[in-house]
């Protein structure tokens, strides 16, 4: 039974060995190994790591390269295709430098590019451009200095086009090209009217926020013949939104591109390129289909059938084909990331034990509640449950006039728990659940404290409800008899995840095994390469966790590119506090506490010391 849905969302690269531990299959040479995460973990714990811990597998990005371009190969051999595909990597998705430097590497054999959306980012670029025939394209606002950081690539023979995002952005550039004597490669965004679908669906349309929309790009190529820099026009670019889930969606908005492109070569630009963005989707929930974390499409599909269409439309207006460039970025790095973190602690809600009963001299009312638990039949669920909430009520009223001590309360709850557990677990064999009973099922699901930040390492499940598989990464050859909500360490009542991928659907819970007080039981939020890292925020303070690169190397497993989370000290430093001014303070507060003899010299001491490793020490819960 796959019960977390992995033999659907891992694409091959994770699964479950017979020992019940979550791996990724790893490359090794020519052979592929399955790596245990849990395994990891205690490399890690024994290396004096903590948790919470980012583990990157570089063998996997290399094969999201590989895998697209080869995607994009066969569909063109198979094909009477006459362009290439050169696809470019959007630095946004994840800037880390060591996803760049190895897509700069490793994606050579494909001429694989970058594409930049800021000034930072075209500078991080422009020191990984090492391959002249692989395209730096350039998004985004793009002021002087840009420009002409841009053109003086051009002029070392780096393939870098700026793309107009705005109309007023035309002049700029035909202004610095003349300043500088340096001819520009030049592309245009186009705002296509095809609507989207997914969350994304507002980056493409009418309403999009970037690109030029048809008057505009009329105007921009009469600038462009009148300045006499229509040679210079070689690349249309749109993109439709992130994660589009739905093929026909995609084609449509191919299908409009195509028509534009087709136009502005009959204008008389030498259009080479075609961009078409991002949104190539990562199957999060393993569904298949087009719900928003999913995609009704394979990569190989993907790459067919936007071949297939311009293809056509070329053909039909009799122009050349062009070469492809996709903007992908979520598709390459998403599985390149999976989060692990331990549990911390658990509230329980459900109370499949009997308490014990209530005192002989209790008050009536706590005798009441606990009758009814010889009632209970699937005949009578709803009665014995409006009764328990009943009498559970009155108890909370007595509390409240001081008839029922706290201890009495206690036990009133607690039969109360057990009721509503034992009504539960016999709703399952009613034909109709009342509404009552359903909420009752959700009221009893455990909340497992859980040691990470949602704001910090998986934002995008918070702000937009993005589902990520996350599973147990160990004791699943165990029954995951518990279901748990994830509460994570920031005391954020939003700070939780509660919407999981369970078999083939969404649950509002974590299928979880029973965890005895102190056990280790370790959980992974798998495909978070994409966005997360970056997007990240310091709520509550904690920061960056521990990140490692893990790889095998002739059988051995190896761990590289270790950085430290952000330490205490850090994230004070990146809100404005001085450590040293801290440690000053603190010193200044402590040495009076000596003075007035509320503490010795030697408190003191103890006390500069756990201050002082507090500050240098992680942010997360250490063990
Ligand atoms: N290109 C542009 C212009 C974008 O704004 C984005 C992000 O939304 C991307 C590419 C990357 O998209 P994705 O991660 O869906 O491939």
């Amino acid at each position: 039974r796959d019960l977390y849905g992995v033999q659907r969302w891992g694409n091959g690269y994770f699964d479950i060995n017979d020992d019940g531990e979550a791996v990724v299959l790893l490359r090794d040479g020519e052979k592929e190994v399955p790596v245990s995460l849990q395994q990891i973990i205690e490399g890690l714990k024994e290396r004096g790591s903590a948790m919470p811990q980012l583990l990157r597998f570089r063998d996997l990005l290399d094969r999201r390269i590989e895998h697209l371009n080869e995607s994009f190969r066969s569909a063109i051999s198979e094909t009477s295709y006459q362009g290439e595909y050169r696809g470019v990597y959007p630095i946004k998705v994840n800037q880390q430098q060591q996803v760049i430097e190895e897509i700069s590497e490793f994606g050579k054999k494909y001429h694989y590019g970058l594409e930049a959306g800021s000034k930072p980012e075209l500078i991080a670029a422009l020191a990984y451009m090492h391959d002249p025939n692989a395209y730096l394209i350039c998004n985004g606002y793009k002021d002087d200095e840009f420009i002409d950081l841009a053109l003086r690539a051009v002029e070392m023979g780096i393939r870098v086009i700026l793309v107009l995002e705005m109309p007023s952005e035309l002049m700029a550039i035909i202004e610095r090209s003349k300043a500088l004597g340096i001819r520009p490669e030049l592309g245009i965004r186009f705002r296509l009217s095809t609507k989207s679908e997914g969350h994304w669906a507002e980056s493409g349309g009418d309403r999009s926020v970037f690109g030029l929309n048809s008057s505009q790009l009329i105007d921009a190529v009469d600038l462009l013949k009148a300045e006499g820099y229509l040679d210079c026009l070689k690349l249309f670019h749109y993109h439709q939104g992130s994660q589009l889930p739905n093929m026909r969606a995609i084609r449509e908005a191919a299908t409009e591109a195509v028509q534009v492109f087709v136009n502005l070569a009959q204008e008389g630009a030498p259009m080479e390129i075609l961009d078409m963005g991002g949104g190539l989707a990562v199957d999060y929930d393993g569904s298949h289909s087009n719900f928003h974390s999913s995609c009704n499409y394979t990569l190989k599909e993907y790459a067919s059938n936007l071949i297939e269409v311009v293809q056509k439309h070329c053909d039909l207006a009799d122009i050349p084909h062009p070469t492809l460039v996709t903007e992908s970025g979520r598709a390459i790095v998403a599985y390149y990331s999976v989060l692990i973190f331990n549990i911390l602690d658990v509230t329980k809600f459900s109370h499949p034990e009997e308490p014990d009963a209530p005192e002989k001299d209790a008050h009536e009312m706590l005798h009441n509640l606990w009758e009814i638990r010889n009632r209970i039949k699937v005949k009578n669920l709803q009665e014995c449950f409006n009764d328990a909430l009943f009498y559970r009520d009155q108890v909370r009223d007595l509390f409240r006039l001081g008839f029922v001590n706290l201890r009495e309360r206690s036990i009133a709850e607690k039969i109360y728990w057990y009721l509503c557990t034992t009504i539960a677990t016999q709703t399952a064999e009613l034909e109709h659940v009342p509404e009552d009973l359903q909420t009752l099922e959700s009221n009893l699901i455990d909340f497992y404290y859980a040691n990470f930040s949602v704001f910090q390492s998986l934002p995008d499940a918070w702000a937009i409800q993005q589902l990520f598989p996350i599973m147990p990464i160990h004791k699943l050859d165990q029954e995951p008899t518990e279901r748990a909500i994830l509460a994570d360490i920031t005391c954020d009542c939003d700070g939780k995840i509660d919407r999981f991928i369970d078999q083939d659907k969404v649950s509002t819970y974590l299928r979880v095994h029973k965890r005895e007080a102190h056990e280790e039981y370790n959980i992974g939020a798998f495909l978070v390469g994409a966005y997360q890292e970056t997007l990240g925020d310091l709520h509550n303070l904690l920061g960056d966790p521990h990140v490692v690169s893990v790889s095998m190397e002739n059988g051995q497993l190896t761990y590289t590119h270790e950085v430290e989370g952000d330490t205490v000290a850090d994230v004070l430093s990146y809100v404005e506090y001085s450590p040293k001014d801290l440690e000053k303070r603190f010193r200044g507060f402590a040495e009076n506490a000596v003075q007035k003899g509320t503490i010795s010299a030697k408190q003191r001491k103890i006390i500069m010391e756990a201050y002082k490793a507090g500050l240098h020490g992680y942010t997360y819960y250490e063990d």
